[in-house]
């Protein structure tokens, strides 16, 4: 059968019913272990030998399975990991790149909690990053790569400027210098981009977000293209015998690249991560972001369309001094966002009022509709004020550049009726202005 589409994927992928008592949905394995069945059966499970076998519900679970086949489907990628949340998956990431030592390449313009940990947390282990104006300047991203350098991490579409990074020629250059490319692709999602299509080998999402869509569940994916050669002398944790590989049909030589070739990253997060570590997503959090997924295309379609409406509405309302959406003509990326981003750009968009921090302020107490939070991806409207909420991690020498100041908002668009989401914002608009 030819390769199936999106559209397909989203609804089958990673599920055979034949398997679950042929359940039509995806049944919640609510359960903690698994029967061996036998001493023979017990030894070949433990050891990793039999094919969708599962012991316990920490290192792999039947429902988080099928989230993460799916996933993997969708992004064009050959293995992918459902984690407890997207700072999990960031972190495991980076750290199954880089643990023992070493640096990244990131920009400055990321999501608050990564940056923090980024400047904060990860020196602290030995990680240390190279943080860059402009993720999208290649000799200035060039002119950072060490040595010790292993990954570039950078986000597909940043937030609240929904500036848009080149993932192609990022990977050039990151495969250039013998190193991956780790993509954030929550704001996009698979439906609206696929990272690893454009080079990237390592995919992650807070599927918090877009992915699960209804704002009910903290989630996170890891996903690989595997095609990223871990095997040279750089990422030496791929190549070192790891006892809990050895087995009959790999006595002697039992690294991760070994035993598991071209699934080694996703692999090596499982067993060495999520087992150890332990940020383990619950099934019913899988099971709520399936049934989110199977409607990802007709939500994000809406969505989009709303976003593009009341950017255009905003760039028309005499209060508004600026709107940053990388999807209208006049943004300096369109080009970009038009080859790269062909279904839209996203959900999210911001402005900044011609007013002050006080008339900024009574925009967020007068919106009746848009929900006053630090979300985005939901079927309901969001609106917050990144200055005081989600973007405070950012230095105050690095706000000027993201426009993150007192009077920026930023609006996340679900499935209200447009017409109704554009007079709410009028109002409070005017409410703010009078
Ligand atoms: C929300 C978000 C995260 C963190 O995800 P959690 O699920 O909240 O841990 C990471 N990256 C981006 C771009 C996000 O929007």
């Amino acid at each position: 059968m030819a390769e199936e589409k999106f559209d397909t994927l989203r609804i089958h992928g990673g599920y055979d019913p034949a398997q679950h008592h042929h359940s039509a949905t995806v049944p919640i394995y609510e359960n903690v272990a698994f029967t061996l069945g036998s001493a023979k059966r017990g030894e070949e499970v433990a050891q990793g030998n039999v094919p969708d076998a599962y012991m316990y519900s920490r290192v792999g679970n039947p429902t988080v399975s099928v989230l993460e086949q799916r996933i993997a489907a969708l992004d064009g990628g050959v293995d992918s990991v459902a984690v407890g949340s997207g700072m999990a998956a960031i972190t495991y990431s980076i750290l199954n790149v880089a643990e023992g030592g070493g640096r990244i390449i990131a920009p400055y313009d990321i999501y608050g909690a990564a940056l923090d940990e980024f400047e904060t947390l990860f020196p602290k282990y030995g990680i240390d990053f190279d943080l860059v104006d402009d993720i999208n300047d290649f000799d200035e991203v060039k002119s950072v790569i060490k040595p010790d350098t292993k990954a570039i991490y950078a986000e597909s579409v940043a937030n609240p400027t929904t500036k848009i990074s080149d993932v192609d020629g990022l990977a050039q250059v990151a495969h250039e210098a013998g190193i991956p490319l780790i993509i954030d692709n929550t704001f996009s999602t698979p439906y609206l981009f696929q990272p690893i299509k454009h080079g990237a080998d390592i995919v992650v999402y807070s599927s918090t977000k877009g992915i699960s869509g209804h704002g009910n569940v903290v989630s996170g994916l890891i996903v690989d293209g595997g095609h990223f050669d871990w095997a040279g002398g750089k990422f030496p944790q791929f190549e070192e015998n790891e006892f809990i590989l050895k087995s009959a049909d790999h006595p002697k030589h039992y690294s991760f690249i070994d035993v598991y070739g071209k699934r080694a990253y996703i692999k090596r997060i499982r067993q060495k991560y999520l087992r150890l570590m332990g940020a383990v997503l619950a099934p019913f959090e899988a099971y709520l972001e399936l049934v989110g997924l199977e409607t990802i295309t007709e939500r994000l379609d809406k969505e989009v369309a709303t976003s593009l409406k009341i950017a255009n509405y905003l760039q028309t309302n005499p209060h508004v001094k600026a709107v940053y959406y990388t999807g209208l003509p006049d943004s300096d990326q369109y080009d970009l966002a038009k080859a790269s981003f062909p279904k839209g750009i996203g959900t999210v968009l911001s402005f900044e009022l011609d007013g002050t921090a006080e008339q900024t302020a009574t925009v967020v107490d007068s919106v009746k509709l848009f929900l006053y939070l630090p979300n985005v991806g939901d079927s309901r409207s969001l609106i917050v004020n990144p200055i005081k909420i989600t973007h405070r991690e950012v230095p105050v020498k690095r706000r000027a550049a993201s426009h993150i100041t007192d009077q920026l908002l930023r609006l996340s668009i679900g499935l209200e009726d447009s017409d109704d989401l554009i007079a709410d914002l009028d109002q409070a608009i005017s409410t703010a202005f009078k």
